[in-house]
């Protein structure tokens, strides 16, 4: 279908782009990748009266690695980290995950803001930021505030964002270099979203224990989530068998499956436990 009559600008500043958005109460959308957003126009699922294009931000798409962690503006589309050697030890669950989004098309466009904003509950990179306890930065017309990643996703496509704000950076906490990391998810096809993920990691101390677990889970629910039982499960336990089959039944138990047409809430409670154990697999696998 063709889009809906619309204006569209395209500002050179961020607080034009902030103004824009602020002057048409909840009728303007701002758009990056536009790979949700022209979908959802074309299928007349959102109408608003203005387009404000975020294109021209260009010091939105950087990367920034220090002691504080890894530091991903709005605009930075997943080909970036994809193609960003750093992040491989800065942030190696991040990358895998990204690996897992779309289609390369998709991935060359798409952007960490503009799949947050969304806030698809299959999409990778609101799990990631869930699980990893980022904190997202948006910009509004009377103020600027920092929104921890557990309180930013409300619903499907609900996010805590007013309607005159903009994400301009996405944090993610430092990672030390001896985590134990795992991301795995299953989908019909390679590239479409996500059944079910599981994001996982957790510090080894000396005697072998797992100290600091995080267990997230994507496709299931209505958003992402950290699975807090499954975490008390594994915090100082050793992550062998036993406790990763354990892990595995605590996440069928506990998770708040949805049905839909591609699979019950049963085999999605099911599909869940798999992913977490496969995914604990994986981190213990790592040295
Ligand atoms: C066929 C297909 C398959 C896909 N598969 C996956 C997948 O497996 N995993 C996955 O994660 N994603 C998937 N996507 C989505 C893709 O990753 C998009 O990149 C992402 O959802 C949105 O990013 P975007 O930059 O294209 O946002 P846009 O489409 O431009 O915008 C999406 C929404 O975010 C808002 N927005 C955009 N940027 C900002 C900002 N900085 N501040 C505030 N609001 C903003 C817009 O107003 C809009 O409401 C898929 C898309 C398609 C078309």
């Amino acid at each position: 279908m063709k889009l809906p009559p619309l204006e569209y600008a395209c500002p050179a500043t961020l607080d034009e782009a902030v103004a824009l958005l602020a002057a048409h109460d909840g009728n303007a959308k701002a758009i990056a990748g536009g790979q949700s957003l022209m979908p959802m126009l074309a299928f007349r699922l959102t109408a608003p009266s203005l387009l404000v294009d975020l294109r021209k931000l260009a010091h939105l798409r950087e990367i920034k690695i220090s002691g504080d962690g890894v530091r991903l503006g709005a605009l930075v589309r997943w080909r970036d980290i994809e193609d960003d050697e750093r992040l491989t030890r800065a942030h190696p669950l991040l990358k895998a995950a990204v690996a897992h989004v779309a289609h390369y098309q998709i991935r060359n466009r798409g952007t960490v803001g503009g799949s947050m904003a969304h806030a698809d509950p299959a999409a990778e990179m609101p799990g990631i930021a869930v699980t990893c306890e980022a904190e997202i930065t948006a910009v509004g017309k009377s103020n600027s505030r920092v929104i921890a990643a557990a309180n930013f996703f409300l619903g499907a496509l609900t996010t805590a964002l007013e309607s005159d704000e903009i994400i301009t950076e996405i944090r993610l906490p430092p990672w030390p270099a001896e985590r134990r990391w795992g991301f795995q998810e299953f989908a019909r096809r390679r590239g479409d979203f996500a059944m079910a993920g599981a994001a996982v990691f957790y510090d080894q101390d000396g005697a072998g224990m797992a100290r600091n677990a995080h267990v997230g889970i994507i496709g299931v629910g209505d958003r992402p989530r950290r699975l807090g039982e499954v975490e008390a499960e594994l915090e100082g336990r050793v992550v062998d068998e036993a406790a990763m089959a354990r892990a595995a039944e605590v996440t069928s138990t506990v998770v708040d499956a949805q049905e839909d047409i591609h699979a019950s809430a049963a085999y999605r409670r099911s599909l869940a436990g798999t992913m977490v154990e496969r995914a604990l697999q994986d981190a213990r696998a790592r040295s």
